[in-house]
């Protein structure tokens, strides 16, 4: 079987359909159980421009005080830190939850054109690949633009996927598709006798901009050194394979290290008369290696903290809400199935994520059952935000695969991939003013969520036939 997961940080677990052309409705507007929703006759309230400074300068707190959040690293334990730090100032009840990470280590990469000519290229490991001999592998190119073209054509040799992500907005429709690529191609191409694999960077903007990311091995193939190569330079290796052969040698020396301890970071505000029914708002607090996870998922932790502060602030709500800052969803997905081991059996209600960067939110992308939907379409509608079919996020997967109504934040991502998983994703990427309009939106679905009347039981899971 070569049925790989790929956990990207951006993705759902359920395919995104076609883009919706509007808001998602223009019937009259159902009457609201949520108490605080906002009337509809007015616009979503703007950020205070003071408010949305702070929390922009929490997330830089954040990037610039943890340094990388790799699970693993002392970087995540800071983060793990700080965040808590917050939680408890905020008069938010906090807990850290223990989670085993993987611990990988990207240690040094060089690639070398040997033929034509002799140059050094930039290059950067995929997460979770092994290392070359000592001596690196030095061997022919071949560019493959699809799967079924490996063939023959990779034994013995380097194979580049030269697959451009495709433009378009919502940016995350696109992203699947090349990013297969990166997920599963070292073993399809093991699979055909390939001894390394080059990975075109998912993005469809590049300024040189390589964009790691993770791979994962089919057990019962041999494990391949993988990396990433900017655009720029997998189109350039294109071009001259079609003059001539090019050769390379890739040297790598990533390895794995034992698990580490790690922790979710738990923020929770109990309900009232609904105690025992559970709200979860959630983002990933791990990071890559590179840049500083300020969109990914930096921005995410930040919308959950300053949720959670939003509410407190707010007073009491009838359910109980948990900000959940998950410990690894880029290489492992364990912080989410640590979750779910843990409060799997509770009542929860709904799951909300928010994992495709600071952008000014756009829509909702939601995971649930007619019952489940016909409950939370008044709190879309209130939110002004359209909506479509399939969405949640990585992290709160296995409480959708549970049937757990579940929804995704849908920002503007028309740059989210321009700095995704690269060391271009630092702060001062966020726009403050949008940071905080996904707070507002985040805060109003979860209040509304947390104390509208008569919450549906949870599905069939999804997965079931
Ligand atoms: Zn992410």
């Amino acid at each position: 079987m070569l049925l790989l997961a790929i956990f990207s940080c951006a993705h759902g677990p359920v395919a995104p359909p076609a883009p919706p052309a509007g808001p998602a409705s223009t019937e009259p507007l159902p009457a609201l159980d949520a108490p605080a929703s906002p009337p509809l006759d007015t616009p979503p309230p703007s950020p205070d421009p003071a408010d949305a400074a702070r929390q922009w300068q929490r997330l830089a707190e954040l990037c610039d005080g943890a340094g990388h959040r790799l699970a693993g690293s002392p970087g995540q334990r800071r983060a793990e830190q700080i965040t808590a730090a917050w939680f408890d100032a905020d008069g938010v009840s906090v807990r850290l939850e223990p989670v085993k990470v993987p611990t990988w280590i990207r240690g040094d990469a060089s690639l070398q054109l040997s033929a034509p000519y002799a140059q050094s290229l930039p290059v950067l490991a995929l997460g979770g690949s092994v290392a070359t001999p000592a001596a690196g592998i030095e061997a022919p190119l071949v560019v493959i633009r699809d799967f079924a073209e490996l063939g023959l054509a990779a034994k013995g040799k380097i194979v580049l996927y030269d697959v451009p992500m495709k433009p378009g907005v919502p940016a995350i429709d696109y992203y699947g598709d090349a990013v297969a690529y990166r997920g599963q191609g070292p073993s399809r191409a093991a699979e055909h006798g390939a001894l390394a694999v080059l990975v075109r960077s998912v993005t469809t903007r590049s300024l040189g901009t390589i964009h790691t990311g993770g791979t994962w091995y089919a057990p019962e193939l041999p494990k391949i050194p993988a990396a990433a190569v900017s655009t720029e330079t997998a189109a350039m290796l294109a071009r001259m394979a079609t003059r001539g052969e090019v050769k390379l040698k890739l040297a790598m020396t990533p390895r794995f290290g034992p698990d580490s301890d790690a922790f979710n970071v738990v923020g929770e505000i109990r309900g009232s008369d609904l105690a025992s029914e559970i709200v979860v708002v959630g983002a990933h607090l791990d990071s890559w290696d590179v840049g500083q996870g300020a969109h990914d998922d930096g921005a995410g932790v930040v919308h959950v903290v300053e949720t959670m502060r939003a509410i407190a602030a707010r007073g009491q709500p009838r359910r109980t809400i948990r900000g959940v800052l998950f410990a690894n969803e880029e290489n492992g997905l364990r912080g989410g199935r640590a979750y779910f081991a843990a409060h799997g059996h509770e009542r929860h209600v709904a799951a909300l994520e928010t994992d495709l960067g600071g952008g000014s939110p756009r829509g909702w992308g939601v995971t649930a059952t007619p019952e489940q939907r016909a409950w939370i379409e008044p709190m879309f509608t209130a939110s002004r935000l359209w909506v479509r079919e399939g969405g949640g996020g990585a992290d709160i997967s296995p409480l959708t695969d549970d049937g757990v109504l579940s929804v995704g934040l849908i920002p503007d991502d028309e740059h989210y991939f321009d700095y995704h998983h690269t060391w271009a994703d630092t702060v001062d990427k966020v726009d403050p003013i949008a940071l905080a309009e996904g707070t507002i939106a985040i805060t109003e679905l979860t209040w509304a969520l947390a104390n509208a009347e008569g919450a549906p039981p949870k599905g069939a899971p999804p997965s079931s036939p």
